[in-house]
């Protein structure tokens, strides 16, 4: 059995993260989304809202299953048997950052491999700072968040700037 995690901040959950999940619950029999609950960049939404958009939104693939996590990634990997990590590279400039922290998890934990998947070409300019950028100017998010979450973003969002 091939288990991986897949972990980010997910602040929120973006078309370019959940496409990284789908692919993914194609080449794992089972992934598990760990939502980062101590982000080094501190979130605007909160670890409930950010797991409830994941799974609100990963619901429709039976073999993925989302947990926050507060630990060390290689801790919440271990517990639930996964030998793979799953990363999504959209560019040069999230290489080296990459690296680094697949070097450091393969020091903490040699029998768990990294895998990288690049980003869809029209998903490569998508991060959550752009989705958040456009909903507080009420622009049309739909391009950049699954459309299941848009109104909750919207509102979150709005309410922000006020
Ligand atoms: P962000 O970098 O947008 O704040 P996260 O920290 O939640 O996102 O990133 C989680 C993982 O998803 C990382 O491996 C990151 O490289 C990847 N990722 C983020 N955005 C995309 C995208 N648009 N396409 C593919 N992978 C992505």
């Amino acid at each position: 059995m091939k288990i991986a995690v897949y972990p980010g901040s997910f602040d929120p959950i973006t078309l370019g993260h959940l496409n990284i999940i789908k692919r993914a619950s194609r080449l794992f029999d089972k992934v598990y989304v760990c939502v980062a609950v101590n982000s080094s960049k501190k979130p605007h939404f909160s670890i409930a809202e950010r797991v409830d958009f994941v799974r609100r939104v990963t619901g429709k693939y039976g073999n993925v299953e989302v947990d926050s996590c507060g630990g060390l990634l290689v801790d919440f990997a271990r517990e639930r048997g996964a030998t793979f990590i799953v990363k999504g590279l959209r560019a040069v400039s999230d290489f080296e950052m990459e690296f680094q922290i697949a070097l450091l998890n393969k020091k903490l934990s040699p029998e768990i491999e990294t895998v990288f998947l690049t980003a869809e070409e029209k998903y490569t300019y998508l991060s959550s700072t752009i989705a958040r950028e456009m909903a507080m100017y009420r622009a049309d998010i739909s391009k950049a968040v699954p459309r299941e979450i848009v109104p909750d973003v919207l509102e979150r969002l709005a309410l922000d700037k006020e």
